[in-house]
């Protein structure tokens, strides 16, 4: 695996590769980042994963500065899939000079985009300038950030990118947390919580795939709501979205998923499921 941190150098590598699968990363991996890497690698002869902690999807108010970074470990666990080339660029090669952002409407506009109004904006603009640094074939990403695969996949319709997503299901810790680079700031009391998300998730998914009427999905929508609340969660938000156009529905599909995010103890957790699992 080359570790590669100049644009020019990781063109020039890419330039005859044919059939490249594109994995784009912040770091601080664990399992869920190494699903995508082992798919990716499965399905393309040469596979590119960027490693950057964006600036420009984090507010002020956020965390870019206690990001967890730790290059060494990571090139170790993706030296281990069987990558080819992690990309590292500095902040400066990728956002210096940047005058153009991407604003996808529609889809970035309700839940994540309500409570951090710059973050799709920022993921957009990062993505469109790694795709068109990258030329992939395939790219990949985590249904963990549902909302975010909405923006990608609209972002990919919209220009028409030559690109072909692929979006995989949340890995999860056995007690069902979804992993995420972030729970390592939870505290041990914090931790012990931290899965009550995704079993209200579940049990809301449950009942909705045997509800009827728009009022009973408002109903267990709201028991999990407040159960949370009453186990000292700050729930943003839990509903019921159509995955497309990342609205809220009453309706049910194949596709509907619950959404949900919630702080406990000042680290905010993020997670989805499908209301129809497909196996
Ligand atoms: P991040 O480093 O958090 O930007 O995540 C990089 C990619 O990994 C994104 O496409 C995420 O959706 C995906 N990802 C994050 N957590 C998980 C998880 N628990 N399971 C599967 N994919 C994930």
């Amino acid at each position: 695996m080359k570790i590669i941190t100049s644009i020019q150098e990781l063109q020039s590598e890419l330039r005859d590769k044919r059939d490249v699968g594109f994995v784009p990363t912040m770091g601080a991996f664990h399992e869920g980042h190494l699903s995508l890497m082992r798919k990716a690698r499965e399905n393309n002869d040469t596979v590119v994963v960027s490693l950057f902690v964006n600036p420009l999807q984090f507010s002020p108010q956020e965390d870019l500065d206690k990001y967890p970074r730790n290059l060494e470990a990571d090139a170790e666990l993706a030296r281990a899939v069987g990558i080819d080339y992690l990309y590292t660029p500095t902040a400066d090669s990728l956002t210096a000079t940047l005058q153009t952002r991407i604003v996808v409407e529609g889809v970035s506009e309700g839940y994540e985009g309500k409570v951090r109004p710059e973050h799709f904006s920022g993921v957009a603009t990062i993505v469109m300038r790694l795709f068109l640094i990258v030329l992939p074939e395939h790219a990949y990403f985590g249904l963990k950030d549902l909302q975010q695969c909405a923006v990608i996949r609209t972002l990919v319709r919209d220009f028409g990118l030559p690109v072909e997503l692929h979006f995989l299901e949340t890995y999860r810790e056995l007690d069902g947390l979804a992993m995420s680079s972030r729970n390592a700031y939870l505290s041990v009391e914090d931790r012990a919580l931290a899965p009550l998300l995704s079993r209200s998730l579940r049990c809301a998914a449950q009942s909705i795939s045997l509800s009827v009427s728009p009022s009973e999905i408002e109903h267990f929508l709201a028991k999990e709501r407040a159960h949370l609340t009453s186990k000292g969660f700050a729930v943003d938000y839990l509903d019921l979205v159509d995955p497309d156009s990342m609205k809220s529905t009453r309706v049910t599909n194949d596709d509907v998923r619950v959404v949900g995010a919630a702080r406990i103890g000042g680290v905010r957790l993020l997670d989805n499921m499908p209301v129809f699992p497909s196996s």
